[in-house]
């Protein structure tokens, strides 16, 4: 971090303000130029708040010179991260991971013909909400704990590791004995308190990124989560809010070659919460896929039509499969495989 200081400040106040940084675990060196100080802080700077130093006086301007995440930081990782679940499937590695499911688990029937179905098409996880945070208090909210116990019954019957979201900070132990990933979703990106419980576990962690978020917000969160113990995170682009309004997010494609030269965790993408309609969701995950994606979550359903959430964005059975067969060959095209 580097401090400007303005032309006129007084030595007695320079030194007041190295004496306030040193405090804070930094060493300080001055630069005196003819006509301007400069100091030059090293160390850790990430807990030196930036808007504290700006209230002295004699402060022009600050610049940071890295960035505010260390464990989620590449610089200091520069090998990818690879999380292995249970059974052999790795994320980060070259070959890239399907997760397909339903938004919501909704009853014993919809969520086995699905898990059956995205597993005959290749996916290597079953995704499927069980605790629903929708937008509005009538719509759906999930089948909670209920919906839990069905897709540790689909992964019993398929293999298919579970992906699913959880909501709130006291659920991290139901979550533990159910789910092989934890999905913290885009409206609890920045849920502090849910973030640092989950750094407590072990279990893989899904971020996805906020609708209103910047990247280096969401590698903050991913912060949070690591510095309290737990280094599996998985980064996810879901789509952000901009002023067009004929997709329901716009999907940030670059997050993926921005997010992977930053932070050395894996990065996947969600096409379906970007798109909102089902035939987009195809032309965006070919495009993760090209873009250097670690893995896709999709959301399939077998009778869109009568889904109870997210039914529009919803892939049937064949699209997903088609889906498969298309991204397959994306792949191959960037030396990746699914
Ligand atoms: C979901 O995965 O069903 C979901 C609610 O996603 P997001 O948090 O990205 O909106
Ligand atoms: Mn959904």
């Amino acid at each position: 971090m580097i401090i400007v200081l303005k032309e006129n400040a007084l030595k007695k106040d320079i030194d007041e303000l190295k004496t306030f940084l040193e405090k804070q675990n930094v060493k300080v060196s001055s630069i005196e130029g003819t006509e301007t100080t400069v100091l030059g802080l090293v160390g850790d700077t990430s807990h030196v708040d930036v808007d504290t130093i700006l209230l002295s006086d004699i402060v022009d301007k600050v610049m940071k010179v890295s960035e505010p995440y260390k464990r989620a930081n590449r610089s200091f990782h520069p090998e990818n991260t690879v999380i292995e679940l249970g059974n052999g499937v790795k994320i980060g590695e070259n070959r890239i991971v399907m997760m397909a499911g339903p938004c919501a688990v909704e009853n014993e029937e919809q969520l086995m013909t699905i898990a059956k179905g995205v597993k005959k098409s290749g996916a290597s996880l079953l995704r499927g909400g069980a605790f629903k945070p929708r937008s509005s208090p009538y719509a759906f909210q999930g089948l909670k704990s209920e919906g839990l116990v069905l897709l540790k019954q689909a992964k019993e019957m398929t293999g298919l590791p579970i992906v699913s979201e959880i909501t709130n900070q006291h659920y991290v132990e139901l979550f533990n004995d159910y789910v092989d990933v934890i999905q913290v979703g885009a409206r609890n990106m920045q849920n502090f308190e849910l973030l640092k419980e989950l750094g407590k576990t072990d279990k893989p962690i899904l971020l996805k990124r906020g609708f209103a978020n910047t990247m280096e917000e969401l590698l903050m969160s991913a912060e949070y989560i690591m510095s309290s113990g737990n280094e599996k995170v998985i980064l996810c682009e879901r789509g952000i809010r901009t002023s067009e309004t004929y997709t329901r997010n716009t999907l940030d494609i670059s997050a993926v070659p921005v997010l992977k030269r930053k932070s050395h965790l894996p990065v996947i993408v969600d096409p379906s919460h970007a798109a909102g309609t089902y035939w987009l969701v195809e032309p965006l995950a070919l495009a993760a896929v090209a873009a250097g994606c670690d893995g896709l979550i999709v959301e399939v359903h077998n009778d869109p039509k009568v889904a109870l959430s997210d039914g529009a964005q919803s892939l049937t059975l064949e699209h997903f499969e088609k889906l498969m067969d298309h991204a397959r060959g994306v792949a191959l095209s960037v030396n990746r495989s699914f």
